[in-house]
C-alpha cells in the first residue's frame, strides 16, 4: 500500500510525528529497528518531564518557557505517567554557583511555571535522604517532572497505531530512492527485503540520522553533528524527599540525584548524567567504568551512606544528537533542528537532537513544514 508518509525510528519523536500526522488524515508508517518503540534514546534519559533550570545559564529562555507548557500538558494528559515531584538544589560553601544565582533562575523558572519555590528550612535538613550537611548554606526546593521515557514512547506510538499508523517493528531501513512524487523505501524484516512508497520520509532515528541519510538517493544534504553519549547508574535506596540537582564536585556540572522504582517495584536512586564525545556507532554505546565512577563519587560526596561499586545495580548509556562545535557538550543548546534539501519539493525530513519533553512541538513544527509539500 502507498503512504503519504514513512517515518524512520519509533522514538518519542518518530511516535510523535507518526501520531500527530496520522491524526491530521494521512497515511502513516513508522519503521522501527528494534522489537518495539522506545527502546533507544528514548529509554536511555533522565526520565525528566522539566523546562531544564539549568537552560536558563545559557540563557535559552524560549526553550524553558516551551517546555514547561510542555510539562503542564503531559501533567494532564499523562498522570499515570508523568508526575511532579519536589527537587532540591543545595548550596555549599564550596559550591560554584551562589544562593544568589540559583535564586535568579528560580525566581525565572517560577515566573515561566506559575509554580513557587521556597528554601527548607535549617531544622528540616535531616530529614533530607542522608544529604550532608557540614558547609550547607542553604537548600532550595521547586517542583519539576519525572516520567517513564520508554513506557511514555509506548503510550504515544499506540495512540499513533489508534488513529491509524501502521508500525512495523524489526523493520530495519535499508535505503531509500526520492523521485519527483514518491520514494521507493527498502527495509529488513524477518530476513526477507521489503519495498514501501510513499510520497514522504521522515527521519527520526536519532543517533542514527546522518547514517540514514547516507542511503538515501539523490544524495542529501546533512547537519554536522557530534553524539554526546551520557550515563546513567541505578544503586539500592529509597529517597524520601524527593530529587536532588546536585554540582558535580570534579567539573561542576549539574548532576540529578533521583528516586526510581525497578521493574518489580523495588526502591531504587537513579544518578546521572555524564557527557563525553562518542565516536563508534550508535548501536555500540555503553557505559564507561570511568562515567560509572564519576557518577558514584558525585553521589557519595553529597550523601552520608555511600555506595560502593559492587553495589552498583546497573548501568545505560543513550547518546544525544548535538549540532557540531567547539562549545562544551553541557553548553550546547538542546533545541531540535528538523532539516531538508533546499529544494521546491523536499521529500526528505530529518530531526536533529531535542528533549523528550518537547516531542508534542516537534511534531507539530513537522506537520507544519511538510504539509504544504503533500
Ligand atoms: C543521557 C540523556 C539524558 C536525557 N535526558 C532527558 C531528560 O531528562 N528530559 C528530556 O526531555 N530529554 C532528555 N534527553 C533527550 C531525549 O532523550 C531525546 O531527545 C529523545 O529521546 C530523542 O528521541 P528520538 O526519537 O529522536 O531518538 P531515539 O529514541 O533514539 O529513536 C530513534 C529510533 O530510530 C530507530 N532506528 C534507527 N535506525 C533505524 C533503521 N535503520 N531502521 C529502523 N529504525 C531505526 C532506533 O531503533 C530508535 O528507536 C536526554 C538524552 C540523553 C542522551
Amino acid at each position: 500500500m502507498p503512504y503519504d508518509i514513512a517515518i524512520i525510528g519509533g522514538g518519542i519523536n518518530g511516535a510523535a510525528c507518526a501520531d500527530h500526522l496520522s491524526r491530521s488524515g494521512f497515511r502513516v508508517v513508522v519503521l522501527e529497528q528494534y522489537h518495539q518503540a522506545g527502546l533507544a534514546t528514548s529509554s536511555r534519559s533522565s526520565k525528566l518531564i522539566h523546562g531544564g533550570l539549568r537552560y536558563l545559564e545559557t540563557a535559552q529562555f524560549r526553550l524553558v518557557f516551551e517546555s514547561l507548557q510542555q510539562r503542564k500538558y503531559l501533567l494532564k494528559h499523562y498522570p499515570d505517567l508523568v508526575k511532579l515531584l519536589p527537587f532540591h538544589i543545595p548550596v555549599y560553601t564550596h559550591s560554584y554557583r551562589s544562593s544568589l544565582m540559583i535564586r535568579l533562575g528560580l525566581s525565572i523558572y517560577s515566573l515561566f511555571s506559575f509554580k513557587l519555590f521556597k528554601t527548607i528550612k535549617k531544622s528540616n535538613w535531616s530529614q533530607l535522604d542522608t544529604l550532608k550537611t557540614r558547609g550547607l548554606k542553604t537548600v532550595f526546593q521547586y517542583y519539576d517532572a519525572q516520567t517513564n521515557d520508554s513506557l511514555l514512547t509506548q503510550k504515544v506510538m499506540q495512540q499513533a497505531q489508534n488513529n491509524g499508523t501502521h508500525l512495523l517493528t524489526d523493520a530495519c531501513f535499508i535505503s531509500a530512492e526520492c523521485h519527483e512524487d514518491r520514494c521507493e523505501i527498502k527495509y529488513h524484516r524477518q530476513d526477507k527485503i521489503h519495498d514501501l512508497s510513499s510520497r514522504i520520509i521522515i527521519n527520526a532515528s536519532g543517533p542514527w540520522v546522518n547514517h540514514i541519510l547516507h542511503n538515501i538517493t539523490p544524495a542529501q544534504s546533512q547537519i554536522d553533528i557530534e553524539l554526546i553519549a551520557g550515563t546513567h547508574i541505578i544503586v539500592p535506596g529509597k529517597l524520601d524527599q524527593g530529587m536532588y540537582y546536585l554540582e558535580a564536585p570534579q567539573d561542576k556540572r549539574a548532576v540529578f540525584v533521583m528516586p526510581w522504582k525497578s521493574q518489580t517495584g523495588e526502591d531504587q536512586i537513579l544518578i546521572g548524567t555524564t557527557e563525553s564525545l562518542f565516536t563508534n556507532l550508535p548501536e555500540k554505546v555503553v557505559p564507561t567504568e570511568n562515567e560509572i565512577e564519576y557518577l558514584r563519587q558525585v553521589y557519595n560526596h553529597y550523601f552520608s551512606a555511600p555506595i560502593s561499586r559492587n553495589e552498583v545495580i546497573d548501568a545505560f548509556a543513550g547518546l544525544r544528537v548535538l549540532p557540531a562545535s567547539n562549545d562544551s557538550a553541557f553548553n550546547r543548546s538542546r533545541d531540535t533542528i528538523i532539516h531538508h534539501n533546499n529544494t521546491k519539493k523536499p521529500k526528505v525530513f530529518s530531526i536533529y537532537g531535542g528533549k523528550l519533553t518537547a516531542h508534542r512541538i516537534t511534531a507539530q513544527q513537522m506537520s507544519k513544514m511538510i504539509t504544504p509539500h503533500m
